[in-house]
């Protein structure tokens, strides 16, 4: 049966959106700042902030908070569907890449804590492609994840859009911001 590789932040919840508002408080209330937040990161940021001051959010709000980023309704409700149908689904993510990022540590915890079923988890997966030989669908938010595996493997390629790829086009590429299209696109 065929083989789907999901992203985790970002693609099957909405985590720049849910950190950007504590990492504004963070900023202003613990820090005492006024710093512009970068929302379009997956840990979002000010560009002030120094090694510490980041390093100190990640550990006692990226790392602590991770497990209650909210799951898009609808991945849960299709992911399910794919699972029904016999597709097996594989999480590959780069959480726990970096040495101060433990968010690798609670993925399976999250993901039945939001009914989301898996046959396997990849974690501190910087270079996605290299996972993907015998896969047949890969969804990704990120542009570089997605080019790479379209020009180094032979996986469809899904973007799940962002506000940070609203304007990306690529006519190899099926974009969308919609679970249900994703489902219809694989299943038609
Ligand atoms: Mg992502």
């Amino acid at each position: 049966m065929s083989k789907i590789a999901i992203d985790i932040d970002n693609t099957i919840c909405d985590t720049s959106d849910f950190f950007g508002p504590i990492a504004e408080n963070y900023d202003r209330n613990v820090l005492h700042k006024n710093n512009i937040i970068n929302y379009d990161k997956i840990v979002p940021r000010s560009d002030n902030w120094s090694k510490e001051e980041l390093a100190y959010f990640i550990e006692n709000y990226f790392n602590k908070e991770s497990i209650n980023i909210p799951i898009k309704e609808d991945a849960v409700i299709y992911i399910n569907k794919f699972k029904e149908l016999g597709y097996e689904i594989i999480f590959i993510t780069n959480r726990g890449i970096k040495d101060d990022d433990y968010t690798d540590l609670i993925v399976p915890e999250y993901l039945e804590k939001n009914n989301i079923p898996y046959n396997s988890i990849i974690t501190k997966s910087n270079d996605k492609y290299m996972y993907l030989d015998d896969v047949d669908y890969f969804i990704d938010d990120a542009i570089r994840n997605c080019e790479e595996a379209l020009e180094k493997t032979n996986t469809k390629v899904i973007m799940m859009e962002t506000s940070k790829t609203k304007d990306y086009e690529n006519n190899k590429i099926f974009k969308t911001s919609s679970w249900k299209e994703i489902f219809n696109y694989i299943t038609r």
